[in-house]
């Protein structure tokens, strides 16, 4: 694997893809098509519990509805459990990690709040209170900084250990923490490239973070703008996005291009799909992409 571009789409088989996913597709693949180089696709199927039935199977039908065409085969991270092992137990080995016993209540009670929820306040860090089970492992983050030039959003400095604090990397019910998964998933897959969400800003510092301690290549990063609803909230499954129509590409795809700041014209929207790709990867331009986030009633 020596690709000089490598990029991916990591979406959560928790439900079908939504506008806001489809978006992050967009955006990752014409940047991967435009520099020439590979998209590939990882199912992020970790956490069990969240994954709905049939869901794998709409996310990949959507795409190829939609016309995106992946590199290699699909990447299951159910399936790399074994590398997420290995990363934890070096880390382990160099004293990084700890075991942590609290409960959401008991960090809520003595933190602080960082930029996403109560920052760690340490109480494990020297040692578990006698009697106490396990239920994470989490990172030390004395010192920790990452500093990154976001492809759409500049430079980026983050203080790891006041803003975010030690995270966790597994929980005890078995299940690796997304950051840890996702920094080893592109290190060791040799991702040159992310652009996703910039509802995973902070993610991305952190797994920057975790890249660096594990010796793994930093890959660069772009953050492209989250589609919001009129109330302000992320479009998710969680605000019950409307999952899109992937029989009509030109009714997904011309409304993901205009809101990358693509502006596409209007009769893309009645042409074939292949036509619309062509457009799309000749006009793409990453640095029209905008920096906000903003509402689809526009
Ligand atoms: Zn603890």
């Amino acid at each position: 694997m020596n690709a000089a571009y490598r990029g991916r789409f990591a979406p959560t088989p928790s439900g079908p893809l939504h506008f806001g996913s489809i978006v992050a597709a967009v955006g990752s693949y014409l940047e991967a098509r435009t520099h020439g180089g590979e998209w590939h696709l990882r199912i992020d199927d970790l956490d069990r519990p969240r994954v709905v039935p049939g869901a794998v199977d709409s996310i990949l039908r959507c795409l190829e509805q939609l016309g995106f065409e992946w590199d290699g085969p699909v990447i299951y991270q159910s399936q790399r459990t074994p590398a997420y092992h290995a990363a934890l137990h070096q880390l382990r080995q160099r004293g990084l990690v700890y075991p942590c016993a609290c409960s959401r209540k008991d960090i809520a009670e003595h933190a602080v709040m960082g930029v996403e929820g109560p920052v760690y306040p340490g109480t494990c860090r020297d040692g578990m209170l006698p009697g106490r089970e396990a239920r994470a492992v989490r990172l030390r983050t004395t010192g920790a900084r990452a500093e990154f030039e976001d492809g759409v959003l500049g430079l980026q400095a983050r203080d790891i250990e006041h803003e975010a604090g030690d995270f966790v990397l597994y929980r005890a019910d078995g299940v690796f923490a997304f950051h840890l998964a996702s920094a080893v998933d592109d290190g060791e897959l040799g991702m040159t490239d992310i652009v996703r969400g910039a509802d995973l800003l902070e993610s991305s510092a952190r797994q920057i973070y975790v890249l660096g301690l594990l010796g793994l290549p930093v890959p660069r990063y772009a953050h492209l703008p989250i589609a919001v609803n009129a109330s302000g909230e992320k479009l998710s499954k969680q605000t019950h996005a409307e999952p899109i129509d992937p029989c009509q590409p030109a009714r997904v795809l011309v409304p993901a291009l205009r809101f990358l700041g693509q502006a596409p014209p209007q009769e893309l929207s009645g042409v074939n799909i292949r036509v619309l790709w062509d457009w799309a990867a000749t006009n793409w331009r990453l640095a029209r992409v905008p920096k906000t986030s903003s509402s689809l009633s526009e």
